[in-house]
């Protein structure tokens, strides 16, 4: 089998060579003007060496790749409980969807769409001060990925927020159920900020250890949630493009609009690529492409 350093520069390569390169999200201004031309992949093996090509040094907003830790720090919090808040259930619709809130008496369907993942921010806020839920969750990301040297930036959270009208409507709706504990904009204030952590891929593939159950990776949370945890990131991790993905890459995975994706090897290693344009679906054009090809080489796949 040819080693990662073999394959990665070379699918580094051969993403920069392909000129269709997607679209950058535009509805978070902040994010509109990133250069769509970049392409970093990291990863982190069970034996805990990391192996990285392209714009692998680079921050970018993870945004919705922090819906995973957050969902952990919810169920370390809260157990089986938040389950009576929010679903497991593939959305099969837009990450941002409102219709199916309706439908379901404001239980949102899964805690990686949107709405999701507002009220299970709204569980990691509980009673404290936005400031103090942040702490934790940027303080439970640097522990994963080893490194003190990651932040929110304040910028896109605040761009974010002027333009959120759709969460906002999201956090009302959710309100309108008597599913949020605080405030629909303490709430939201928290979830924008803490979507606006930026990592490089090589900080991303090591925060992603925790997932991969490996004896010689950092344990934070139990074998059992590490599997339920993967669960809903194969069903739920894409939007209205998770089928698609567990078709093409066979993997957990979670995707951010600012063009990450985190993908999981169970026990074997931790994926993270990064590409900012974007397919219909919001997700990482180049970054998919990516996976699937490494999925391939590697015989990566949970089927
Ligand atoms: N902060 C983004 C939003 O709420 C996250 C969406 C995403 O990354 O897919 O719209």
């Amino acid at each position: 089998m040819p080693t990662l350093d073999a394959i990665l520069p070379r699918l580094t390569d051969e993403m920069r060579a392909d000129p269709d390169w997607g679209a950058v999200a535009t509805y978070i201004p902040e994010l509109a003007g990133v250069d769509p031309e970049q392409f970093g992949i990291s990863v982190v093996l069970a034996d805990g060496t990391c192996h990285s090509a392209g714009d692998c040094d680079t921050q970018f907003s993870v945004q919705s790749i922090t819906k995973v830790f957050t969902l952990a720090i919810a169920l370390g919090r809260s157990g089986d409980q938040l389950w009576e808040r929010v679903g497991r259930e593939p959305s099969g619709r837009a990450f941002n969807s409102i219709v199916q809130l309706e439908q379901e008496q404001g239980r949102p369907r899964n805690p990686f769409i949107n709405a999701g993942a507002i009220v299970t921010t709204d569980e990691v806020l509980g009673t404290r001060a936005p400031r103090d839920a942040l702490a934790e969750i940027v303080q439970f990301v640097r522990h994963a990925a080893g490194t003190d040297d990651i932040h929110i930036n304040e910028t896109v959270a605040a761009s974010e927020n002027a333009y959120g009208h759709r969460n906002y409507a999201l956090a009302h709706f959710l309100a309108s159920f008597g599913n949020l504990l605080n405030a629909p904009e303490l709430t939201l204030g928290t979830y924008f900020h803490h979507c606006a952590i930026e990592m490089t891929t090589k900080q991303l593939a090591m925060a992603g250890r925790f997932l991969v159950d490996a004896p010689a990776l950092p344990r934070m949370i139990s074998p059992q949630r590490i599997r339920r945890l993967n669960a809903l990131m194969m069903t739920c991790g894409h939007y209205d493009g998770s089928g698609d993905f567990a078709y093409r890459v066979g993997l957990p995975g979670k995707s951010g609009v600012g063009g990450g994706i985190l993908a999981i090897v169970p026990n074997v290693a931790s994926i993270a690529v990064w590409s900012p344009g974007l397919n219909r679906y919001g997700n990482s054009l180049k970054g998919t492409k990516a996976l699937a090809i490494l999925a391939r080489e590697m015989s990566w796949s949970v089927f």
